[in-house]
């Protein structure tokens, strides 16, 4: 689907009319390219006082290579130098410089008048943030903090991040990684992703990292030698994903109903992936699903994507569409995660990533069965993830609006709000989604299980 006030916003007479009635300005955002940096473009690093993951945040940006400059911080120069990251100086009063990312450790912040130290460090560049920029704030998980103040004030870095996100505007996405005390080594994953336009319509979100192993990877393919299946994969959404795995290396199964043979076949003869005309209601579904994946290895990755709407107001809504609705897009999904898990249908290290919806978590008029289905993948996700193991996590991401067949028949008023009522002003990609996916999917996310993370350019919706 196109977005024509975008392509509109674009034209001089688009950019006078917009400027003089105060309209939302879509710009167009940076999308991850293969091959291309992580960053391209400058990274201003800084660390509140005592702060415990620099040196991890300083060899992430070693290893990407990253052009990263600091101020006068003796603790970062340190953890820098350990890294073999060689920082450029920035100067107190340089107004002149521009970072396509800002990077800040906020870890070691103690109590809440230390969070002092995020505005003096954000403030001065606040101006000094290109298109398509990040903000990042690492944070210790509060509920692993040693002191109830130290909590309190950690817990507070996520209204700053959330506010940036809304007021930094130019398509510039703020997320917050928490990390365990113990999980330092498990935050490359997420770091590069949050780093990159990966993440372009992502915003706003809480990454929460835990211990797990730490794995070497080969960050240019780092699904290498992966089989996933993934449902739902024979247009919209589940196709941007099966793309983007493949591109990653894995090899995908690409899972439909046998009605959408024909677009399966174009899907997965373009990844050079295979095919599994089933409806994932079935009885077999899991069994089905765990023989096609027997002759590669076995399954590592299973994306749980294929969902439907049936919207009708509760009043008017027949009970075969509440029936459907969470057949499809919840109960199938717990019964094949069952028949896995229990009969050895996923391989030690697999990932399980769902697909929720911001109506999941905010309710939506016309949509009581579906976003009772979508709520309940997230508490799919919240209950299975602590009950894994063999390193086995659970994730979900939660779009929001994003430019497919299922938004395209959305009337054309309500379809105009989703779309700009968001930090982005615009509406997603299917390709947004499907990094995120790609993201829990790594084999180096060994630390993520639990997460839900919103793909919704920081919709409105349910914040
Ligand atoms: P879509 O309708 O374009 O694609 C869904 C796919 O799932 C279709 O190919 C369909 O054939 C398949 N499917 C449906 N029932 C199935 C079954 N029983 N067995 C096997 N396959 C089945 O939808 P989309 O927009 O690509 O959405 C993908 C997922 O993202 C869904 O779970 C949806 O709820 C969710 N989502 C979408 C948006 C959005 O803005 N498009 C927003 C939030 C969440």
């Amino acid at each position: 689907m196109t977005d024509q006030y975008q392509a509109f916003a674009k034209s001089p007479i688009g950019k006078f009319v917009i400027k003089n009635l105060g309209l939302p300005s879509p710009i167009s955002l940076d999308r991850f390219e293969s091959a291309a940096p992580v960053v391209q473009g400058a990274v201003l690093v800084g660390s509140a006082a005592k702060s415990v993951f620099s040196g991890e945040i300083a060899q992430v940006l070693s290893n990407i290579h990253a052009n990263a400059y600091a101020g006068n911080n003796t603790e970062l120069q340190q953890a820098a130098a350990k890294a073999g990251l060689s920082l450029s100086a920035f100067n107190d009063g340089d107004k002149e410089s521009k970072f396509k990312a800002v990077v800040f450790d906020a870890s070691g912040i103690q109590d809440s008048e230390q969070l002092k130290a995020l505005y003096a460090f954000f403030n001065p560049v606040a101006r000094q943030i290109q298109t398509s920029g990040r903000v990042i704030v690492v944070g210790l998980t509060p509920e692993s903090a040693p002191t109830v103040k130290q909590a309190i004030a950690q817990r507070a870095l996520e209204g700053f991040v959330k506010s940036v996100g809304k007021e930094f505007k130019k398509g510039i996405a703020a997320q917050l990684v928490y990390v365990d005390q113990d999980a330092a080594q498990n935050i490359e994953s997420t770091l590069r992703f949050v780093l990159s336009p990966r993440s372009a319509y992502v915003s706003g979100q809480v990454i929460r990292v835990s211990k797990g192993a730490v794995v070497d990877v080969d960050w240019a393919k780092p699904l290498a030698g992966k089989t996933a299946v993934v449902t739902g994969a024979s247009r919209g959404i589940g196709e941007a994903i099966a793309h983007v795995l493949a591109r990653d290396g894995a090899h995908v199964i690409c899972l439909d109903v046998p009605q959408q043979q024909d677009d399966l076949d174009r899907v997965a003869s373009a990844i050079g992936g295979s095919t599994l005309a089933i409806d994932i209601t079935a009885a077999d579904a899991g069994e089905k699903i765990k023989q096609a994946a027997s002759t590669r290895g076995g399954l590592d990755i299973i994306v749980q994507n294929a969902g439907i709407t049936r919207d009708k107001t509760l009043a008017n809504m027949k009970p075969e569409l509440w029936d459907l609705v969470i057949n499809i897009n919840l109960s199938a999904i717990e019964r094949v995660n069952d028949y896995l898990l229990s009969n050895k249908g996923l391989n030690k290290n697999g990932r399980i990533v769902c697909v929720s919806s911001i109506s999941g978590i905010a309710g939506n008029l016309g949509q009581t069965n579906y976003a009772t289905s979508k709520a309940g993948v997230i508490g799919l996700v919240k209950f299975t993830a602590p009950i894994l193991k063999d390193g086995i996590t659970i994730n979900a991401v939660a779009p929001g609006f994003i430019e497919t067949q299922m938004t395209a028949a959305i009337p054309f008023a309500i379809r105009e709000a989703g779309r700009r009522m968001n930090s982005m002003s615009q509406g997603g990609l299917p390709v947004d989604v499907a990094e995120t996916i790609s993201l829990f999917a790594a084999t180096a996310s060994t630390g993520l299980n639990g997460n839900v993370v919103r793909v919704c350019g920081q919709s409105l919706l349910g914040a």
